[in-house]
């Protein structure tokens, strides 16, 4: 099935459209006018969730703007692409430099730093993915060194189904989960505090539009059905899943806590970094349900990622701490459309407010592994910081920090902005 290309970036995605929020035009923010991501704060005068629209340092209340007749978030996601489209150059048009709603905005302004941000919407399921084929392989190799990608990896996008209740806000910190674990020589395992504990690069994908039970969504309109990405730590406790994840896959390694960023970027913002998708020499066509011509021609972004990693020592020194890695979201084997494709086929309904983990992405290059558990080589390699300490997994007191942003010849640098935890010490 053909249809016709993805929107192309119009006039809201014009390098030179500046707005009169001064710090939007900084060339160093996240949040230009070309951005508009949308989360949810709670102020000192809003003690309910707020939608909110991040510019530059500031957050603009939306429904106080009169875009919008309500403050239900769950009813944002509804709107058509279309509608969405529609909303996005109101945005644009009234934050411009310029703008005869300035003073109506203006009005609707807060402090990023005055408000406490909350997960973007409430989630409802929470599916991960395995869809870096880089990440795949390496990890293949430190479990099974003859055969590290199992023969479904070219034909179907790996998943399993995760825990919602268990997923943070970005700042939260959590405790070192405890579980079972079992080193090779005893015969017993024994139930301890988790000693491979790890973070894992992705992002996550929110799902607007609902789907009906038993009406899979093809790939000509998956992407409609989605909301946008927001960077995702799908947090991991490596010991206990070396034990548990046989036959059925991960379960307590990986339900204790998730961390996800504030702000959605959305579909929209993303246009300009879309690039075409091809698989690597040699692979097998996807079969034709997770197969587009737009999917070949523009289904994947082109979103820069980095994991930064701060130790408590670093922190009470004032040191911003080290970037341990760098990876790029085009290198995934699987693009979202095909994930929404997949998920549905059997006819399985997705709800407004579904989060979907990409699942780590980690780039072709060794120092792209986007976990310790890559960069580690599985623990046997230690990583040196600049602070003269190392690591091969976390240690309690580390704070793991995840940025995202995209850049293109022609186009403002758009942010993801960051997801941020702290590892606390296990419970006794
Ligand atoms: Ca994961």
């Amino acid at each position: 099935m053909s249809r016709p290309l993805h929107p192309a970036p119009d006039e809201t995605h014009h390098p030179a459209l500046q707005s009169w929020v001064a710090s939007a035009n900084d060339p160093a923010t996240d949040f230009p006018i070309q951005n508009l991501p949308f989360g949810r704060y709670k102020s000192a005068r809003d003690a309910d969730w707020q939608i909110g629209v991040a510019i530059g340092d500031q957050v603009l209340n939306l429904h106080a703007t009169g875009l919008i007749e309500h403050n239900n978030i769950q009813a944002l996601m509804r709107l058509l692409p279309s509608e969405r489209r529609r909303l996005r150059l109101a945005l644009s048009q009234g934050l411009r430099v310029g703008s005869p709603q300035q003073t109506v905005f203006q009005a609707a302004l807060l402090a990023q730093a005055e408000v406490r941000m909350g997960l973007p919407c409430e989630i409802g399921d929470y599916t991960d993915f395995y869809t870096s084929i880089h990440h795949a392989t390496t990890v293949g190799k430190q479990f099974r060194p003859d055969s590290p990608l199992l023969p479904n990896y070219q034909w179907v996008p790996i998943g399993y189904h995760g825990r919602a209740s268990s997923i943070l806000p970005s700042g939260d910190s959590f405790a070192r989960p405890r579980g079972q674990t079992k080193a090779p020589d005893p015969a017993a395992p024994v139930l301890s505090a988790c000693r491979r504990l790890d973070y894992e690069l992705e992002l996550g994908v929110l799902v607007a539009r609902e789907n009906r039970l038993g009406e899979p969504i093809d790939m000509a309109q998956a992407e409609d059905h989605v909301w946008g990405v927001s960077l995702f730590n799908d947090w991991s406790a490596r010991d206990i899943q070396a034990w548990e994840y046989q036959p059925l896959g991960p379960f307590l390694s990986k339900n204790f806590a998730s961390t996800l960023a504030p702000w959605v970027v959305t579909l929209e913002a993303l246009a300009p970094f879309r690039e075409p998708f091809s698989r690597p020499p040699g692979h097998p066509a996807p079969l034709p349900y997770l197969d587009a011509a737009a999917n070949q021609t523009q289904g994947a972004f082109n979103i820069e990622l980095e994991v930064w990693l701060q130790t408590a020592a670093m922190r009470q020194a004032g040191h911003a701490g080290d970037c341990l890695s760098r990876s790029n979201y085009r290198d995934a084997y699987w693009t979202l459309a095909q994930l929404v494709a997949h998920h549905t086929v059997n006819g399985c309904n997705l709800r407004a407010g579904d989060l979907l983990g990409t699942g780590t992405l980690s780039g072709p290059l060794p120092n792209q592994g986007g976990s310790l558990l890559e960069l580690s080589q599985g623990g046997k390699q230690t990583l040196p910081l600049s602070n003269g300490e190392t690591r091969t997994f976390l240690e309690d007191g580390d704070t793991v920090v995840l940025r995202g942003y995209c850049q293109a010849e022609g186009f403002r640098r758009i942010g993801l902005g960051e997801c941020r935890g702290t590892v606390a010490p296990a419970r006794t």
